[in-house]
């Protein structure tokens, strides 16, 4: 048995010899560093989003589909300039946002090129690189690292001990709301670990009681007395039975409110708060503020910097902004 063993062990050593390393950094000082990163460009990245970091002197980044651009309930060319204005990232997240591994090398090379090309046309610098549903693979890596610094690829997990620098981890806001989020930061302080967030679509959900008729998509919203206000989103019908979905411009929404629609006239009473992403984030930022203060709150970009990565990120197509 003993020289099978042998055999195999080899067969083993010289498969793992065979693997081509991916791209790996060691981070060097060990300082807590959280990111927040709104995936495909959506308008509440700078309608509410944009804000809530601004309040607590925080700035987060941007991924956008380049397709997406200017499309409704997503950011336009003069809103992107804006959240560059107020100091965030904006990332690149392809152009079409399909998933790259089905598509080929040349396809590839277009999606991650043109997308960034067309958002430095626009006076914004692109460095850093979020995979569409973080899937990516090595020939995708291989592509990613010609035109981008860092890529982001993996999920629920940390940036620990190794940089995966072209397949960098984050956890899902969403999926985990706002406790687990909190113990999602407690571990990454403790570990020293760089806790990378990701997000979508800022939004509210409620249940609603004693309604008056139908709410009307895009119609203005306004709570009372908790003065809470926002835009209304509508679902497919199945969906948006016995909820309100909005996206929420002010305050906070309060069971026992009374929601009119501005121009439907609509009239109901808020049941319960389902979820509500603007408080949840708000109350993150505040978390990690208070109990953390030199945990640092910072883009991707600066986050590689603070570890020491080099920056050899080529420049496609910024011209002189306007
Ligand atoms: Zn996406």
């Amino acid at each position: 048995m003993r020289p099978m063993m042998a055999a195999l062990l080899a067969l083993v050593i010289a498969a793992c010899g065979s693997m081509t390393p991916r791209e790996a950094f060691v981070p060097g000082p060990a300082i807590p560093l959280v990111t927040f990163v709104f995936d495909d460009g959506f308008d509440t990245d700078y309608l509410v989003a944009r804000d809530l970091f601004a309040e607590q002197g925080a700035v987060a980044c941007s991924a956008i589909a380049t397709d997406l651009i200017g499309r409704p309930g997503f950011l336009d060319p003069v809103q992107i300039r804006g959240l560059r204005d107020a100091g965030w990232e904006i990332m690149g997240h392809t152009a079409s946002h399909r998933n790259l591994r089905s598509l080929s090398p040349a396809q590839v090379e277009d999606e991650l090129s043109r997308s960034k090309t067309i958002l430095e046309g626009m006076g914004v610098t692109v460095k850093n690189l979020v995979y569409p549903y973080n899937k990516n693979n090595e020939m995708i890596r291989s592509i990613a690292r010609k035109y981008y610094r860092s890529a982001r690829g993996g999920v629920d997990k940390f940036n620990r001990d190794v940089l995966e620098q072209y397949d960098l981890r984050s956890v899902s806001n969403k999926k985990f709301g706002l406790a687990k989020m909190r113990d999602r930061v407690d571990q990454a302080y403790a570990e020293r670990d760089w806790l990378i967030i990701h997000g979508h679509q800022i939004d509210v959900k409620i249940t609603l009681t004693s309604e008056t008729g139908s709410f009307i998509a895009k119609e203005q919203l306004v709570f009372s007395p908790s003065g809470a206000r926002g835009t209304h989103l509508r679902d497919q019908w199945f969906l948006s039975a016995g909820y309100l979905h909005y996206l929420p411009l002010e305050g906070t929404p309060l069971p026992g409110d009374r929601v009119t629609g501005s121009s439907s006239g609509t009239v109901a009473v808020v049941g319960k708060v389902v979820y509500n992403q603007r408080a949840e984030i708000s109350e993150l930022l505040a978390y990690v503020r208070t109990k953390y203060p030199d945990m640092r709150i910072v883009t991707v970009d600066t986050a590689l910097d603070l570890l020491g990565i080099p920056d050899t990120t080529a420049v496609l197509g910024e011209k002189p902004t306007q």
